[in-house]
């Protein structure tokens, strides 16, 4: 994976000049026959309060330019893998290094459906559609209350009923349904995952995560406020 010369820290979101040696250490090692190699990836973020690192690995065909170098001249590789066929930070996982989520409040199988389909974006674009479709499945049952059915279904049910969701957020329950999906294979039981690309699954997610957000966790700080308030006016009439 390429190193840019300026990083942005997934913690914190300090973006900050990369010095190898400094704050980024780089190795690549192969097996002796060169069938393949892998780059491992130590960045720290060099932020006074945050501190913390970012670990990524990748593994592919090794560089013909690291043919008869030295252990110490192949510990400071810094370029991309050729052929890269495995690629992925390890830390901060892909779903910690996104938006914070108050987890407490996300319903718990909802929230696992995303963490795989998050972990998966990079290494299957397509199994992570599907654990998107499942989520944002299990994410409108929870919320509305459904009688479980096929999900065309529950969608339709909710686009029925008036006021509930806006149509904005019908398609894009749509749209995570239909990347997510099976399809059947002509003259065949076999059922295959649809094509998805890694901005399609990654879009599946953003839905998800904006509807997450606007569905349970600002209703949830919502009801803390409330709660807050009620403490305070409680306390001034004693
Ligand atoms: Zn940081």
């Amino acid at each position: 994976m390429k190193i840019d010369p300026v990083h942005k820290c997934p913690y914190c979101g300090y973006v900050y000049q990369v010095v190898f040696g400094e704050n980024t250490f780089s190795n690549l090692f192969s097996d002796p026959r060169g069938r393949v190699a892998v780059h491992s990836i130590i960045q720290v973020c060099p932020h006074i309060v945050c501190g913390k690192t970012e670990v990524s690995v990748e593994a592919g065909l090794p560089p013909a330019a690291q043919k008869g170098r030295s252990e110490a001249e192949r510990a400071k590789a810094r370029y991309d893998l050729p052929n890269s066929f495995f690629s992925s930070r390890l830390l901060p996982s892909e779903v910690s290094g996104k938006r914070e989520f108050n987890v407490s409040d996300v319903p718990e199988t909802v929230f696992r459906d995303y963490d795989e389909a998050c972990r998966l974006l990079r290494t299957s674009p397509c199994a992570s559609a599907t654990y998107a479709r499942r989520c944002l499945q299990a994410m409108v049952r929870k919320k509305f209350k459904l009688k479980p059915g096929k999900f065309q279904n529950e969608i339709k049910a909710l686009s029925s009923m008036n006021g509930v969701i806006r149509q904005e957020v019908v398609d894009a329950l749509e749209y995570v349904r239909k990347m997510g999906r099976f399809r059947a294979m002509p003259d065949d039981d076999v059922k295959v995952l649809v094509d998805v690309s890694y901005d399609e699954a990654q879009q599946t997610i953003d839905v998800i995560e904006a509807l997450m957000f606007d569905w349970f966790i600002a209703p949830a700080e919502r009801d803390k406020r409330v709660g807050a308030l009620k403490a305070i006016i409680e306390s001034k009439k004693q």
